[in-house]
């Protein structure tokens, strides 16, 4: 095989794995994104019955206070009727005594409904506590891992590059600038093999005359269609027998 193309093919496998690095560099935000808002997500729902908890609790203590203030009420709504000498006075307060009670008895009963829905949510948000600790490890656990991850891919994006940079300097600059034009425009094939007489990267069946020159390998042939350099190796040997 010719040296010019034994080398831009190890630059293109440098290029490929350049490539494959950016783009697994490129998903580490994403999922990072994607774990982050499993922690956010399961963050808002304990917000949320705690919310709920502290409104009820506040409710609650409402209920109290207007319970004490009636049991106030009667126990001077009590003192009258002791002090009272009119007949119809003391039963009007007598009145007033029994619709306090009754009110109590439905505040009170209002009260042990919220009480009983206090309990249920706190429940709830204990179970989700535990559910939070446990996806906050796996959250830090997987951020460690991606950031593990991106470290040395950064690393091997560095390694990849200088070898690019060594490899590149080995090649006359108008083949370097004819190369890196394909590799731009043809998403990283840039040499290719002949397949059967046809062009491995657009197809194109390839004249006789072009299939053997680029066997004898004197100098780089480039398909006509596409423009991209093609080669050829001994394992292609039938691929020149129509
Ligand atoms: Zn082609």
């Amino acid at each position: 095989m010719l040296e010019i193309i034994v080398r831009l093919l190890e630059l293109q496998d440098c290029d490929q794995q350049i490539l494959m690095t950016k783009e697994h560099l490129a998903r580490i935000p994403i999922d990072r994104q994607i774990v982050t808002e499993r922690q956010t997500a399961i963050q808002n729902q304990v917000d949320f019955i705690r919310k709920q908890v502290k409104e009820l609790e506040s409710k609650r203590k409402q209920l109290e206070i207007d319970v004490s203030q009636k049991r106030e009420g009667i126990e001077k709504y009590s003192l009258q009727q002791f002090q009272t000498k009119k007949n119809e006075e003391y039963r009007a307060l007598e009145h007033q005594i029994q619709t306090t009670k009754t009110e109590i008895i439905r505040i009170e009963d209002h009260e042990l409904e919220m009480m009983e829905q206090l309990e249920k949510l706190e429940r709830e948000l204990k179970e989700l506590q535990k559910q939070e600790e446990v996806v906050k490890k796996e959250v830090n656990e997987q951020l460690t891992e991606l950031k593990t991850c991106e470290d040395k891919l950064l690393k091997e994006l560095d390694s990849l590059q200088n070898k690019r940079e060594k490899l590149s300097s080995t090649i006359e600059p108008a083949m370097l600038a004819r190369y890196e034009r394909i590799l731009k425009n043809k998403n990283g094939k840039v040499l290719v093999g002949i397949d059967r007489g046809v062009c491995g990267g657009c197809h194109m069946r390839l004249s006789r005359q072009l299939v053997v020159d680029c066997r004898a390998q004197t100098e780089p042939c480039f398909c006509p269609n596409c423009g991209r350099i093609i080669y050829y190796t001994p394992e292609m040997d039938v691929a020149i027998v129509d």
